[in-house]
């Protein structure tokens, strides 16, 4: 059975992804090479193949985290109710943070992860996000770093999933309405 052909169309393509991280990787390379040992913080599961690409364009001494935090209980929409279900390791204060997202929507998951961070004393915080979908908002956010901009559309692959499918498609492709309908 093929992932692709339940794909309705492709939105950033593999070798937009691949621009987007040199791109970004450039970037914060040359924002962040005053800062001592920056921690790129990845959420998880979303973030895997963009932390992985993105991190081998920052050429700097980074340390790499990652956390499991989740507003999704499964299906399409957002519930609202942020959940830490495993923390990273190490502590954050006095340290800069760069927090590694698949997609910003309604902005709550940051903005609940961000004052967290602040409050155990991080240096600063700032967002690399792959997508930002501003439509979708709910809490006033701005991520620092957006690889692209995207309609309000569900969108699924490249770490993106829909009831954990979808997520090893190489590409960000909209869903077909008629899976997540049926
Ligand atoms: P927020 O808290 O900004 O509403 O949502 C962030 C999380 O919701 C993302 O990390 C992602 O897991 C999920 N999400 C938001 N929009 C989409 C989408 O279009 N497709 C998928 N697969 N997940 C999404
Ligand atoms: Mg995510
Ligand atoms: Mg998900």
């Amino acid at each position: 059975m093929s992932l692709a052909k339940d794909i309705k169309s492709i939105l950033v393509n593999e070798q937009q992804i691949k621009e987007i991280c040199e791109r970004l990787g450039k970037e914060i390379t040359n924002d962040y090479k005053s800062k001592e040992r920056p921690i790129m913080i990845g959420l998880l599961k979303g973030c895997v193949p963009f932390l992985s690409d993105l991190a081998r364009h920052i050429d700097l001494p980074i340390e790499i985290e990652y956390m499991d935090v989740s507003s999704y209980h499964g299906g399409i929409s957002s519930s609202g109710d942020v959940k830490i279900r495993k923390d990273m390791n190490t502590s954050v204060a006095g340290r800069d943070i760069l927090i590694a997202e698949d997609i910003v929507d309604t902005g709550r998951t940051l903005d609940t992860i961000v004052k967290l961070l602040k409050h155990r004393g991080a240096k600063s915080v700032e967002i690399v996000t792959l997508l930002d979908k501003p439509a979708g908002r709910v809490i006033p956010f701005e991520p620092k770093y957006v690889g692209v901009t995207i309609p309000k559309e569900f969108v699924v692959g490249y770490g993106l999933d829909y009831e954990e499918i979808y997520r090893n498609l190489p590409y960000v492709g909209i869903l077909k309405p008629e899976i997540y309908t049926k």
